[in-house]
């Protein structure tokens, strides 16, 4: 079994580490609006799924921001212009709205000399044509990431958590980003409440087989995040909790079934702790990676 993470990808292809800019297209959500639902999915904060976005301002102030944020990653000593960054729209449904403010927002985006990538995370029902064929466009100037938050196959489990849409949709728009020639992440959740670990292996299963072959995958626990429906759920009727050991063992089976050359993208997640009601050792990330490195380590002997 050979891993290959998103930071050896982005160091070979450009020669150092590039770092993530979380900036906000000012985009809501399907979901949160009412045209599909109110709340969200069960497990969504207010923050949308990304907790650590800058809130919506100019881009060039929201990139300001956002540097101050990551820079120390980089040596003291490098220069201003040899700094690279992924331009990340996480949180949100980044293509659901006016296709022309998107548009002038990512394009503005990909031009700046300094973003290396732009990463656009969505849902798969909120990708029609007008989108796909504007993020091509991009991908002509700087290679766009479309991030699926797809977390399960399973239909029951989608309805349990309120996703709002079916698996088909995620085929048919995974098929379109292809064809169109973007690079596809797709975000899975492992821990889900109703499923079993044959479930869980079953959803990167699904994507193991995708036909083109799946660019990256991100895989993460559940959180469970206070002021969430899921919060109110497992507070009047607890459901189980993976244990650390529990989710790194998964996470290996989980890469164990995926094809050379998926790429890595996420292995845990980063939840806002002041928010975190469980799993608590989440929030020990460096513990949890170092974990699963050692078991990773064992497996790819
Ligand atoms: S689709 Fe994403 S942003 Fe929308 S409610 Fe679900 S997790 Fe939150």
């Amino acid at each position: 079994m050979t891993i290959r993470t998103i930071s050896d990808e982005l160091k070979e292809k450009y020669g150092r580490k590039v770092l993530k800019l979380s900036l906000s297209s000012g985009c809501t959500c399907p979901n949160r609006d009412g045209t599909l639902g109110w709340g969200g999915c069960s497990f969504c904060s207010e923050g949308g799924s990304g907790d650590f976005a800058s809130s919506f301002a100019p881009l060039s102030e929201q990139i300001r921001e956002a540097k101050k944020r990551v820079d120390h990653k980089f040596p003291a000593d490098m220069p201003e212009e040899d700094r690279k960054y992924i331009a990340y729209f996480q949180s949100f449904t980044n293509t659901y709205g006016d296709p022309e403010r998107l548009r002038k927002l990512y394009l503005e985006a990909v031009c700046r000399p300094e973003i290396a990538v732009l990463s656009v995370g969505t849902r798969p029902d909120c990708l029609g044509g007008d989108m796909v064929r504007m993020l091509s466009g991009l991908n002509r100037i700087k290679p766009v990431w479309v991030e699926l938050g797809l977390q399960t196959v399973h239909e029951k489990t989608a309805e349990r958590v309120g996703r709002g849409y079916p698996l088909a949709a995620f085929a048919d728009a995974y098929q379109r980003l292809k064809e169109a020639g973007l690079t596809v992440v797709v975000h899975v959740i492992l821990g889900l409440p109703g499923e079993t670990e044959e479930d869980m292996l079953d959803t990167v299963r699904y994507l193991a087989r995708l036909q083109p072959v799946l660019d990256g995958i991100k895989l993460q626990n559940l959180y469970v995040l206070s002021g969430t429906r899921l919060a109110a759920e497992f507070q009047e009727d607890p459901f189980p909790i993976m244990t650390m050991e529990e989710y790194t063992d998964l996470v290996v089976k989980c890469l164990k079934e995926l094809p050379e050359g998926v790429v890595i993208h996420r292995m845990t997640g980063d939840a806002p702790k002041r928010l975190l009601i469980e799993p608590l050792w989440s929030a020990d990330k460096k513990r949890v990676m170092n974990l699963l490195n050692a078991k990773i380590r064992h497996f790819t002997k």
